[in-house]
């Protein structure tokens, strides 16, 4: 099908709830994708950070087949294969205790949140149940997770909101302190916010913050649902904050494009949840564990070393064009954002594309750079041109 006849289609009959690009791609190769008329564009998107290992990955695509000839799903009932593996996996790589498995980044955060506070219920009783997220994070799209998003713009149409929400400035403990009531379970918070325009929080605060969650027995909540699964440079990027969260959820490029995600909790709180307190049908499906067992079986020290240098090379490269567009470069490994000024964010998301790059947009002025782990440098270097052409004074 072509282009226009595709978005037609959409048009009649997909509820219109995106600003989509108006490309529709085809297939893809690495970091390359191809568009339904055959144009070329470098990815530096993942799909919003979800296709890790790129695209039509040879390992992958191999153990989705070989586990949808053998087994695609049965329910969580039952023990299978895939998932033990993986656990088996994610646990240690983390140095957390053990994992719960679900299908996105909301819903993780959800089960999360559930936790906490059957914790401090458990431990305290009623009337301790607010969660502390902060001003500008992104947590999801479910009533909780809209609420737990500190940004005002999330908050309308959908009332009632689930209660138990307040908001602290990122970067400032005089805000987060002022908080600081006897009502509070837990502080939720990512530590690079992504969609709120890749700003990374200080080391300093994180650390504040998690010495006051230590004090007060509040549970330390980490979304790494974008920063996670080598992102950043390591598994996880509070493993480059020194801290240890008690719970931290992942989700968007654990199984390389298919639906997957989940939280991870330390050993006070590994057995909070318990039989009968949460769960999913899909959570944990064998075929998405077969594909998170390849993703992590990738994400050696080796490989996470290289997503650091990648991540370097592309920061440098772009901080090279001297470009009049560009008013900052933030982020760590192969997350990085680029303040944009001179003109709409998304207007240069547009004559990137129209260019044969792909972008995000994230905040009111950010370009969002989120490649797949496994860029080449040649890769790299065309999309790089591509900012040249398009960025030059
Ligand atoms: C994408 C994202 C989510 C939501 O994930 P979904 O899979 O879309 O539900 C939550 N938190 C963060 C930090 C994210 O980047």
């Amino acid at each position: 099908m072509t282009f226009e006849e595709i978005k037609a289609l959409d048009e009649r009959y997909v509820m219109q709830t995106y600003g989509r690009n108006q490309l529709a791609i085809d297939r893809g190769s690495g970091a390359t994708v191809y568009d339904t008329a055959g144009k070329e564009y470098i990815d530096f998107t993942s799909g919003i950070g979800v296709c890790s290992l790129g695209y039509a990955n040879e390992a992958w695509a191999k153990a989705i087949y070989d586990q949808a000839m053998k087994l695609g799903h049965i329910s969580n009932l039952f023990y299978t294969e895939p998932y033990a593996k993986l656990a088996s996996k994610l646990v240690p790589a983390s140095g957390m205790a053990a994992v719960f498995f679900g299908n996105s980044g909301a819903e993780a955060n959800e089960g999360m949140i559930k936790l906490a506070r059957k914790y401090s219920f458990e431990k305290y009783g009623k009337g301790r149940a607010t969660v502390i997220t902060l001003r500008n994070s992104f947590h999801g799209r479910t009533i909780t997770t809209l609420k737990a998003t500190g940004q005002d713009h999330f908050h309308d149409f959908f009332f009632p909101f689930t209660e138990g929400f307040r908001y602290a400035e990122a970067n400032n403990m005089n805000s987060l302190m002022a908080e600081a009531d006897g009502d509070v379970c837990a502080v939720m918070m990512e530590l690079i916010q992504g969609e709120g325009g890749v700003n990374p929080l200080d080391k300093d605060f994180v650390q504040a913050v998690a010495k006051l969650c230590a004090e007060r027995d509040w549970l330390l909540l980490i979304d790494e649902v974008q920063t996670g699964m080598g992102r950043t440079g390591s598994v996880f990027a509070f493993q480059q904050f020194g801290v240890h969260p008690d719970v931290v959820t992942f989700a968007k490029g654990i199984a390389g494009g298919l639906p997957f995600g989940g939280f991870l909790a330390n050993e006070k709180c590994r057995k909070v949840l318990g039989t009968g307190d949460h769960g999913s049908t899909f959570g944990g499906n064998p075929i998405a564990a077969a594909a998170g067992n390849v993703v992590m079986d990738t994400l050696t020290e080796d490989f996470l070393e290289q997503v650091k240098e990648k991540g370097r090379y592309l920061r440098d490269g772009i901080a090279a064009l001297n470009s009049p567009y560009v008013s900052g470069i933030r982020g760590m490994g192969l997350m990085i954002g680029v303040g944009v000024q001179g003109m709409a964010h998304k207007e240069l998301k547009d004559r990137l594309m129209a260019s044969g790059l792909l972008a995000l947009t994230a905040g009111k002025d950010t370009l969002r750079l989120l490649p797949p782990l496994v860029i080449t440098r040649e890769e790299i270097d065309k999309g790089l041109a591509v900012m040249a052409k398009v960025m030059k004074a």
